[in-house]
């Protein structure tokens, strides 16, 4: 049987290690917060004291951490996971982390024997808990047939963006579009509201016409509009704005790379940035309504 390590219990690992574990696959679990390895535990995975111990029998290692820095140093290095894995496992790279650092990680697995595939996801909170994640593949694919039937237990849509590192350049260039689409919709459902519009009756106009988007389908930033958004629970849970902040400067890096014209793009970094330094970093990323009302 495909014994599974994961490793990062975060708002995104957890729901995806529980949905693995519905599937009856077998899998032992990580994370730095103790009470999450406890609470998976309690629901059928084996608890693990480090990541060294998680791996000790997996033939797949499934990652999920907040960026590059993290992921780096989960695996590189003499004292690194990658030290641990046994030759011939895969890896799937689940965070969303800076093409080149995927790059990275891709070489010094495939110097040991390790398949790895740069895996990020898209769908939120919502689908990592539904199992409707859509993945954006990065590496060889051979390898993504070996990891259909994990990813299936986890996700909805399985894409081959390409080779080592294109998944986080398709991630990057989907999570620009979505910060934009979010500061759009914050920025008109603020104009409508100050100008004696509904906020609900607003919001459900532009969602039927030509402006409607993800955000209004499934994430208005309007608090109480969306019984289940973040927006509607003190922008608490979902994706933290310092992650979209940490998205937004990827893509400016990439941008600077090709030598790519990215105006909203930056723009839309200098906004979530403004709402990092009033202290908003932690909450969902949809609070940058917040930039929009007094
Ligand atoms: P999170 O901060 O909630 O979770 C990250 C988890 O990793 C935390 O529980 C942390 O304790 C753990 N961790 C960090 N370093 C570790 C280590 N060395 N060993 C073990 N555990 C470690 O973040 P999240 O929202 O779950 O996001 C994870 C990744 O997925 C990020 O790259 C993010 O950009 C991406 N993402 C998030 C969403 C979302 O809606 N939250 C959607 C798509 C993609």
């Amino acid at each position: 049987m495909t014994q599974i390590a994961f490793i990062g219990l975060g708002h995104m690992g957890l729901p995806m290690a529980r949905n693995l574990l519905k599937a009856g696959f077998a899998i032992s679990v990580f994370d730095l917060v103790q009470d999450s390895v406890a609470s998976l535990a309690a629901e059928g995975a084996k608890a693990a004291g480090s990541a060294a111990d998680a791996v000790r029998d997996a033939t797949v290692v499934v990652s999920m951490l907040p960026a590059s820095r993290h992921v780096e140093s989960l695996y590189l290095g003499d004292q690194g996971l990658l030290a641990q894995i046994t030759p011939g496992s895969l890896v799937l790279e689940c965070s969303t982390i800076a093409p080149d650092s995927a790059r990275k990680v891709h070489a010094a697995a495939a110097a040991r024997g390790i398949g790895l595939l740069d895996a990020p996801v898209s769908g939120g909170t919502a689908g990592a808990a539904a199992g409707t994640l859509t993945f954006m593949v990065g590496g060889k694919a051979e390898a993504l047939e070996k990891a259909r039937p994990i990813l299936a237990a986890m996700g909805k849509n399985i894409f081959h963006a390409g080779p080592d590192g294109a998944g986080q350049v398709a991630k990057v260039c989907n999570n620009q579009l979505l910060a934009v689409q979010m500061i759009g919709t914050a920025e008109a459902m603020a104009l409508g509201v100050a100008s004696g519009l509904d906020p609900a009756v607003l919001a459900e106009i532009m969602r039927q016409s030509s402006g409607g988007n993800w955000t209004l389908e499934k994430y208005n930033p309007w608090p109480g509009v969306m019984e289940n958004a973040p927006a509607s629970k003190g922008y608490s849970g979902g994706f933290m704005a310092e992650l979209m902040a940490k998205d937004l400067g990827l893509a400016q890096e990439a941008a600077q790379a090709t030598a790519s014209s990215t105006p909203m793009g930056a723009l839309a970094l200098q906004l979530y940035r403004l709402l990092l330094k009033q202290g908003n970093g932690k909450l969902d990323f949809s609070a940058v309504q917040k930039l929009f009302v007094e």
